[in-house]
């Protein structure tokens, strides 16, 4: 495996990964993996309301929707998160329609909204691996690759958290995060 870069090395320390549940994450923001219509629905983005509860869904219905790939801000509501960005990825149909693509748009607008508003923590769920059946190793590839990139000229982020539900994204995260310094 290639040896990790020194940028790579200081991102790596400003990421955790956290088998948790998204909702409970007292940070600036968490991230939803929402649907074009922001108006709810099952897995992350249902539990989000559920804790958030009904004036984030009278916000977001003021939002207009969103296009697969972007990104928009509301407040946390009840949630212990002072925000939401909810950004929708892309439903996985094997690759052949702008999936990736997509889907690291998606990692890019959140953190082009953190950078915006200052955020200092955020946290992700494992946009698309769910209903959305993206090849989890590949997300968490494009997750990863994305998160380092922006970390690497926003020096206000000083936690990124990918919170996973799942043992496969728990997993998957671990393995590309464990090569050890100088190994
Ligand atoms: P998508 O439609 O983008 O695939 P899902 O909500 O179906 O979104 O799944 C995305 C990921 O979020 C999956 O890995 C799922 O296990 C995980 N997930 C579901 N509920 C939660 C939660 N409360 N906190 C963190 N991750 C969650």
């Amino acid at each position: 495996m290639a040896q990790p870069t020194d940028a790579q090395e200081a991102a790596m320390d400003r990421i955790s990964v956290l088998k948790t549940d998204i909702t409970t994450l007292d940070v600036d923001a968490i991230v939803n993996a929402a649907n074009t219509t922001l108006l709810g629905g099952g897995g992350v983005d249902g539990a989000i309301h559920r804790a958030a509860g009904a004036e984030l869904y009278d916000e977001c219905a003021g939002l207009g929707g969103c296009e697969t790939g972007g990104a928009k801000l509301t407040k946390g509501y009840r949630l212990p998160a002072r925000y939401v960005i909810h950004t929708v990825g892309p439903v996985w149909t094997g690759g052949d329609r702008g999936e990736r693509d997509l889907l690291a748009s998606c990692y890019r607008e959140c953190f082009r909204i953190a950078r915006e508003r200052g955020f200092k923590t955020i946290a992700f769920p494992a946009i698309s691996c769910g209903v959305y059946r993206f090849p989890v190793d590949e997300a968490v590839r494009i997750a990863l690759r994305e998160t380092q990139e922006a970390l690497k000229t926003n020096g206000h982020i000083e936690k990124v958290i990918f919170a996973c539900f799942g043992e496969d994204t728990y997993e998957a995260y671990r393995s590309y995060l464990r090569t050890p310094k100088g190994a």
